[in-house]
């Protein structure tokens, strides 16, 4: 499975982890603020060789059997250019932000997808009360 390549540490000490931001509590129905960070402690590489090129977010409610996919961002620019790699005026930071209106309480699953180190992930628990 896939699964098995899928990479968590704590954020402190590893640069690729997600670092998933928002309130631990919210009431159902108000919009939540979310911000998902790769490279929080530790910077990563952004460059044209060496770059986060996505973070996708999901949402599991409390007993679901299936998760719900409630953000994505592509980080395309990576200062790519005709003057050669590195040269482009346009780089992409690794940052997510999104806001989401949740009804049950449950976990949030950030991953994210470096072009060299794979994929990571990392999780979060929201109580909506
Ligand atoms: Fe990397």
């Amino acid at each position: 499975m896939l699964s098995e390549f899928v990479k968590s540490a704590d954020w402190k000490s590893e640069k690729h982890v997600p670092v998933i931001e928002c309130a631990e509590t919210v009431k159902a129905g108000d919009a939540l603020a979310i911000a998902v960070t790769v490279g929080k402690e530790i910077a990563h590489p952004n460059t044209t060789n060496h770059h986060i090129s996505w973070i996708a977010l999901h949402f599991v409610p409390v007993g679901a059997k299936v998760s719900i996919e409630i953000g994505r961002c592509e980080f395309s620019a990576h200062g790519a250019s005709v003057e050669g790699p590195d040269k482009g005026p346009a780089f992409t930071d690794s940052t997510l932000t999104i806001r989401a209106k949740l009804a049950v309480s449950g976990t949030l699953y950030a991953t994210s997808f470096c072009n060299i180190h794979g994929l990571w992930s990392s999780e979060k628990a929201v109580v909506v009360a």
